[in-house]
C-alpha cells in the first residue's frame, strides 16, 4: 500500500533520510523506532508529502506523490495523521473538528458528516465530549479525537508520530487501547513509538532507524528479545 523507494532527504549539511526503502502493505501495522533526530518525524512527514525529498519515490496505493495542488489535497486526504501535540483546531468544537474535513474533501452534508463523527467519537470513547472545546478536554482525549479526526477521511493508512509521547502516564494506556483496537480491525498504521507494550501486541513488524538510515527490519518479538546490530543494542539498553 506504501512504497518507499531510494528516499533520500538533506536539510542542508545533514543527511536525513539515507536512501530508505520500505514497504507497509494493507492492513499491516509497522512500528518505527530509533533514537531522538534518526529520521523517524522526518519520513512521517514525507510519506504525507509535509516535507519535500530530495531523490527517491513514494507511492500510495500505486500513486506516486504529487508535488501539489488538488491531486495532493487527495491524496493526503487518504493518509490520516496523528501528531504528537495535540494539533486539533482550538476555536472548533469537537465534532467540528472531526466534521471538518469530510464536509470540505469527502463532500459530505453536515448531518451525514455529524452522524459519522459521532460513530467515530464513540468508538474512541469520547462521544460525551463533542460539544466540548479541545481545551476542555485532557490530553489523552484530546488526542483519542485526533485519532476520530484521522479516521473520519476513510484514510487507506494512518500515521501516528509518537501520539504518546506528550501524555501523562496515565492517560498513555487509553490512547494505545484505541490504537490496539484499530489494528485489531485491520487499519494499515505506521506508528512512531517507543511503546514495547503497542509494539509487541500490535505490529507485524519494527522498523528500527539510526541516523537516517532503516538498521534494522524485524518482528516486535525479535527485536526485543534479540536485536542483531549494535546499535538497536545500544538504543534497547537505554530505553528498556
Ligand atoms: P525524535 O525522536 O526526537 O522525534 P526523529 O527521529 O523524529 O527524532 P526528525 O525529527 O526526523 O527525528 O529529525 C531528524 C534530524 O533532522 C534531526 O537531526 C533534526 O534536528 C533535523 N531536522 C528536523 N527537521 C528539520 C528542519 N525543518 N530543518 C533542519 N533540520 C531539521
Ligand atoms: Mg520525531
Amino acid at each position: 500500500l506504501v512504497v518507499i523507494s531510494d528516499v533520500d532527504k538533506h536539510y542542508g549539511e545533514l543527511h536525513v533520510l539515507k536512501k530508505i526503502n520500505a514497504v507497509v502493505n494493507r492492513g499491516e501495522v509497522v512500528v518505527v523506532i530509533g533514537p531522538s533526530g534518526s529520521g523517524k518525524s522526518t519520513l512521517c512527514r514525507a510519506i504525507n508529502r509535509l516535507e519535500t525529498i530530495d531523490a527517491g519515490v513514494i507511492t500510495i496505493d500505486g500513486v506516486k506523490l504529487p508535488a501539489e495542488g488538488k491531486a495532493l489535497a487527495k491524496l493526503r486526504a487518504d493518509v490520516g495523521m496523528v501528531f504528537q501535540a495535540f494539533n486539533l483546531f482550538a476555536h472548533k468544537t469537537v465534532l467540528e473538528n472531526v466534521t471538518l474535513g469530510p464536509i470540505k474533501v469527502r463532500g459530505l452534508s453536515k448531518a451525514e458528516a455529524e452522524e459519522k463523527a459521532m460513530v467515530l467519537l464513540e468508538r474512541v470513547g469520547v462521544a460525551n465530549q463533542a460539544k466540548k472545546m479541545p481545551a476542555q478536554l485532557s490530553g489523552g482525549q484530546q488526542q483519542r479525537v485526533a485519532i476520530a479526526r484521522a479516521l473520519a477521511m476513510d484514510p487507506k493508512v494512518i500515521l501516528l508520530d509518537e501520539p504518546t509521547s506528550a501524555l501523562d502516564p496515565e492517560m498513555i494506556n487509553e490512547v494505545l487501547e484505541v490504537m490496539i483496537n484499530l489494528a485489531n480491525d485491520g487499519m494499515t498504521m505506521i506508528v512512531v513509538t517507543h511503546e514495547m507494550g503497542f509494539a509487541r501486541r500490535a505490529a507485524d513488524r519494527v522498523i528500527f532507524m539510526a541516523e537516517g538510515e532503516i538498521v534494522e527490519e524485524t518482528t516486535p518479538e525479535q527485536f526485543f528479545t534479540n536485536p542483531q546490530s549494535t546499535r538497536a543494542k545500544d538504543f534497547l539498553s537505554k530505553i528498556l
